[in-house]
């Protein structure tokens, strides 16, 4: 896959899939901004990349602060391809009767409100350009409740539909929207999931994980014209006809 010359803006990039994906993005050439609320984070990875890659520190709770970096971003680079709303939390997981309403609303604000603050101030400079793509990073909890976890099924499932939105205005314009839920990947959110020992997912051995490379890999293929087909739509690296279009093994 070649990204010479293509912009990509990575939300949640300081660590798991969001890194990942950086480090493959720039490895297929692509300049890559890198965005988190841990500037420490993002600002290593980026020096380890090099030159085309750039950490700007920032909430995507906060629509200043995704409006800003989007317009740094921009600025930068002269354009923005590609959008990767990765960022998203798990916490806090309890059972709805013992929420907590503002922690719960704050994931909400995370998964949520992060991927429409992202959407928001990338599609109009997209638009500009011609077109781009927008990948959302879903999560199989987007299609199915699971126990402690109304505040992510929700917030995934709201997601998904913020993809199907966007697809549905935009399409024309040649913004392509596309979602992908990755399956249980070996990241610190799967650490959070495995000390809550809440539900079956925190049963699952750690070697039953996917690496994060895998996903990274996923972003890049959505990127393509083989990707088109899912438009709009959601695929899922549980299928083991799409990891093979996209030259993952297992
Ligand atoms: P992770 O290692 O915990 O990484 C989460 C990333 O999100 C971090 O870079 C974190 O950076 C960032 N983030 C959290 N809150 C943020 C905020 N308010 N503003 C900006 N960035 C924020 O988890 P991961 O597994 O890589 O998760 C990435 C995505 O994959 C998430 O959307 C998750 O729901 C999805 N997913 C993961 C799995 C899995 O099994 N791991 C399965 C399905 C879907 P800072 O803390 O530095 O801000």
């Amino acid at each position: 896959m070649d990204m010479t010359g293509k912009t990509v803006v990575i939300t949640g990039a300081s660590r798991g899939i969001g890194e990942a994906a950086a480090r493959a993005f720039a490895e297929a050439g692509a300049n890559v901004v890198l965005l988190a609320r841990s500037g420490d984070a993002i600002g290593r990875i980026a020096r380890e990349i090099g030159d085309n890659a750039l950490a700007i520190t920032c909430d995507v709770k906060s629509w200043s602060q995704v409006k800003s970096a989007i317009e740094q971003a921009a600025w930068r680079f002269g354009g923005i391809d590609v959008l990767i709303n990765n960022a998203g939390v798990i916490e806090p997981i309890a059972m709805l009767r013992a929420s907590d309403p503002a922690a719960w609303s704050k994931a909400f604000d995370i998964n949520l409100k992060g991927v429409y603050h992202g959407m928001r101030a990338v599609v109009p400079m997209m638009r500009e350009k011609g077109g781009g793509s927008v990948l959302t990073v879903s999560s199989g909890a987007a299609h199915n409740a699971l126990e402690g976890w109304s505040h992510y099924c929700a917030s995934k499932a709201a997601a998904h539909m913020m993809t199907m939105a966007l697809h549905k205005e935009e399409a024309r314009a040649g913004i392509r929207a596309i979602g992908l839920s990755p399956g249980t990947v070996a990241t610190e959110m799967q650490r959070e999931i495995k000390a809550s020992g809440v539900g079956p997912v925190a049963a699952l051995d750690w070697s039953d994980h996917i690496p994060p490379e895998w996903p990274a890999q996923a972003l890049l293929w959505m990127c393509t014209a083989d990707a088109d087909e899912f438009l709009g739509g959601e695929i899922s690296l549980r299928d083991p006809d799409i990891r093979k279009r996209m030259g993952l093994g297992g």
